[in-house]
């Protein structure tokens, strides 16, 4: 074991602080990274204020922080893939059981044995895992990805949470030429999904609070900017959308977006408020739309998400912060003040 620094909550109502914590030695598969960007996801802070307790209790002292981008700085004898100095990424998960019908299909994030990056049981310490917000971590070869040379490693590091989280249901309903997406919520997932869905050549629509965000919203590659807060902007698309993924992150009615979708149409549910939703059967009924979840993607399908964005240039939009400013970036989450992911610049640590 060696000690890293890192940042941690250590209680639900407790602000993110300096800790320090002990990570395993690279066993035989492991890949050690020193970790450059972590992205700040709504998640870090819904698990840090316990906010999913009922599914998902929070463990303390917790390291937040899924969307990780470094480079190798160990490698373990039997490691195939990586070589240390390479640019990688680690994003929600960190093991899985590998031979499960779910892993061997590639789809670990459904494995009943899938170990999240933080706050989960880490079979190597007995303790719990813990995230990116910290100065390195080990991770097993199996879940380590490739980052495209030719992106920014700081706005690559939001793709492996809200890039895949997006891309994964977007390449599950076959958007493409033709079709027309609705993206609820213009923050860090909201406008991944804004470009992906456009770089997929769909016509993209984004269904936004924020009337603010509306010439960013196009600069992202919408097609069109509805302000969900103005009925008569609703009810003038009101059967338009083919294809809705909703990444809100506070409780919402979801009946008005529902009111959207075509005869067909589907609605995806990305985002992960407290409180569940209420859901009329009329609304479902009428039009026969259909509901359904994602949580981020499997390995293959992240390694192809990234893939994709090397050939189409695509990143975040980030505002990189040190890490010393966590806290003030979870209070804009709150307000939905994010442009439109905060990235933590990990040499910030160090000081
Ligand atoms: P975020 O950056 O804070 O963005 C959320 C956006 O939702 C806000 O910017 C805002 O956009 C909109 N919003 C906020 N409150 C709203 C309200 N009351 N009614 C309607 N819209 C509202 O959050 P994020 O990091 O993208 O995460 C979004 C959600 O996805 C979180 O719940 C997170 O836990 C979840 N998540 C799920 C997965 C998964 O695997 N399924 C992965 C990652 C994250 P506008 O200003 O445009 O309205
Ligand atoms: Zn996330």
């Amino acid at each position: 074991m060696y000690k890293a620094k890192a940042y941690a909550a250590t209680s639900a109502t407790s602000p993110l602080a300096p800790h320090t914590i002990e990570r395993r030695e690279p066993t035989p598969t492991d890949v050690r990274i020193e970790i450059l960007f972590c992205g700040v996801c709504h998640s870090d802070l819904h698990l840090v204020r316990d906010e999913w307790k009922a599914a998902m209790p929070a463990v303390y002292p917790l390291v937040p922080g899924h969307e990780i981008v470094g480079s190798v700085t160990a490698v373990g004898p039997g490691v195939k893939r990586y070589r240390t100095g390479e640019l990688v990424g680690v994003g929600c998960q960190v093991d899985s059981d590998g031979t499960c019908p779910d892993c061997l299909a590639g789809h670990e994030q459904l494995c009943a044995n899938a170990v999240l990056t933080y706050n989960a049981p880490d079979k190597h310490t007995g303790g719990v895992t813990y995230g990116g917000y910290s100065e390195s971590v080990v991770v097993d070869e199996r879940f380590v990805v490739r980052i495209p040379e030719s992106l920014d490693p700081a706005g690559a590091a939001p793709l492996l949470c809200a890039g895949i989280t997006t891309y994964a249901p977007l390449r599950r309903q076959r958007v493409g030429r033709g079709t027309r997406v609705g993206i609820v919520g213009l923050g860090g997932l909201g406008h991944m999904g804004v470009k992906l869905a456009h770089a997929m050549g769909a016509e993209v629509h984004v269904l936004t609070t924020s009337a603010h965000k509306r010439e960013d919203a196009h600069r992202l590659g919408a097609d069109a900017v509805i302000v969900t807060r103005d009925p008569g902007q609703m009810s003038r698309h009101a059967g338009t959308l083919d294809v809705i993924i909703d990444t809100v992150s506070a409780a919402h009615d979801l009946n008005p977006y529902l009111e959207l979708l075509s005869h067909h149409g589907h609605l995806t549910l990305v985002g992960i408020p407290e409180q569940p939703f209420v859901i009329p059967a009329f609304s479902l009924l009428s039009g026969e739309r259909s509901i359904s979840g994602s949580v981020n993607g499997g390995l293959p399908e992240t390694q192809e998400m990234l893939d994709f964005c090397g050939e189409h240039g695509i990143t975040a939009d980030v505002e990189i912060i040190p890490i010393q400013r966590v806290n003030e970036a979870f209070e804009r989450l709150v307000k939905a003040d994010v442009k439109y992911r905060f990235v933590i610049d990990m040499a910030s640590l160090k000081a």
